[in-house]
């Protein structure tokens, strides 16, 4: 069977019954890893759909297995591969150290404009976690993709280029700089960090989630961090007018929110006390770069840590859902890693395609799996009574427990 490529038609997914979808199995443990994730998902698929679905995978290269085959870490076919079939699943890739080499997620991130970072963190029953209510906190933080101190625009201490701009700095605009400082550039703009919320409200209306909190440093960084806090109200009212309702507001409606989105923003650092303290109260968090990058992990490490925790680079169109941790290279070959990372990324792929179905009973077999306590090492060496099993064979508990 060839199966048939996914289109993306007036803002939709057109997904075939045999959508061919890319895969990147990755370095190190990626290979074992992948194997166990493409079990679940072909059994959930089968099971679900009685055999009426399949997804092709087809595999495309990129990291070790891709400098071994072809010479090159990252081929230019496999970006067109992806950008051809628009939906892809990678595993973790080795970082190679040295210039020259190409990141897998820059590269994509550019191609084909990616510019929200999804991360989903929810607990699941029985898994260890240093909180004591860790099931409190369910959130999906979406994450400015492009922009910010990520940008990469800065310069060398001591360069010619920091000096140059250091100077020009203090002679156009009175800006106070120390001589031989390292210089780097925040940008913001109106057009990444609107259609970033704008993409954080829309889930939050599909999904029934009763709130989107902006997440910036406003008090402080005024015209970036600040301005990004406007825009997202800004964009809330002029796109979603009937839809959301700023916090600010609730209080004069007689019936509360009334089944609308309720706009929310807070400061990142008092952010980081909310989610420990009060992790009920927020639901979909959007954010720049910087502010979600270190959120995302603070709240994964919440509800179990990384090896449970999904992620996805998104666009209008395009989307490449991959495991947040990295290769872990001292267990590669060893079927001993946790997969959930990875599996659970394949959760978010089948809710973005619309096959709810599929991605519901693959969370009712690691649910099941946990509350078995068939676990892998991470978890069964904080888990006591926990049965250890391999890579394989957490996959195969998975399984058991699909419906
Ligand atoms: P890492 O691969 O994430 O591993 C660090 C530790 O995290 C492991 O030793 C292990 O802890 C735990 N861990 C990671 N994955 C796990 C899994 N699936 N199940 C259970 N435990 C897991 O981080 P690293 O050693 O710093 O990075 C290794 C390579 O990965 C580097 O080349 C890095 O650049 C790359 N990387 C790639 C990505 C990506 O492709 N998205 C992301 C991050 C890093 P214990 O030792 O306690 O068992």
């Amino acid at each position: 069977m060839n199966g048939h490529l996914i289109e993306w038609r007036d803002g939709r997914w057109i997904v075939p019954d045999d959508p061919v979808i890319p895969f990147i199995e990755g370095d190190g443990t990626g290979p074992d890893i992948w194997r166990a994730a493409r079990r679940v998902f072909d059994a959930a698929v089968e099971k679900v759909s009685g055999g009426k679905r399949k997804v092709i995978w087809k595999e495309v290269l990129a990291g070790e297995k891709a400098y071994r085959e072809t010479g090159e870490w990252l081929p230019e076919s496999t970006l067109e591969e992806i950008q051809e079939h628009r939906i892809a699943i990678k595993g973790p890739l080795t970082t190679p150290v040295g210039t020259g080499i190409r990141s897998l997620n820059v590269a994509l991130r550019q191609k084909l404009d990616l510019y929200a970072c999804v991360r989903p963190v929810r607990y699941f029953r029985g898994v260890p976690s240093p909180m004591k209510e860790p099931h409190k906190l369910d959130v999906v933080i979406f994450r400015e993709n492009i922009e910010d101190v990520y940008a990469g625009i800065e310069f060398r201490a001591g360069s010619e280029a920091a000096e140059k701009l250091r100077t020009f700095l203090e002679s156009s605009f009175g800006a106070k700089i120390r001589p031989q400082s390292a210089i780097g550039i925040k940008p913001m703009s109106a057009f990444n960090s609107k259609r970033l919320v704008a993409r954080a409200i829309r889930y939050a209306i599909e999904r029934g989630r009763p709130s989107v909190t902006l997440v910036h440093k406003g008090n402080i960084m005024k015209f970036t961090e600040g301005a990004f806090r406007d825009w997202g109200y800004e964009v809330a009212r002029e796109q979603f007018a009937d839809r959301t309702v700023p916090e600010s507001e609730l209080a004069s409606l007689p019936a509360g929110a009334g089944g609308r989105v309720v706009i929310k923003d807070r400061i990142a650092d008092s952010m980081f006390q909310q989610v420990l303290l009060r992790p009920d109260e927020y639901s979909v968090i959007a954010t720049p770069n910087l502010n979600g990058d270190y959120l995302s992990d603070a709240c994964a490490a919440q509800v179990g840590g990384l090896g449970m925790a999904p992620g996805a680079n998104m666009g209008d169109g395009y989307a490449v859902f991959e495991a947040t941790h990295g290769t872990a290279p001292k267990y590669a070959g060893q079927d001993k890693v946790n997969p959930s990372s990875v599996i659970l990324s394949g959760v978010m792929m089948f809710q973005e395609l619309g096959w709810n179905d599929v991605a519901e009973a693959i969370i009712r077999g690691i649910e099941g799996a946990i509350a078995d306590r068939t676990v892998t090492y991470d978890l069964a060496r904080q888990m006591p009574g926990a049965t250890e099993v391999p890579t394989s064979g957490f996959a195969e508990a998975i399984i058991k427990h699909l419906l």
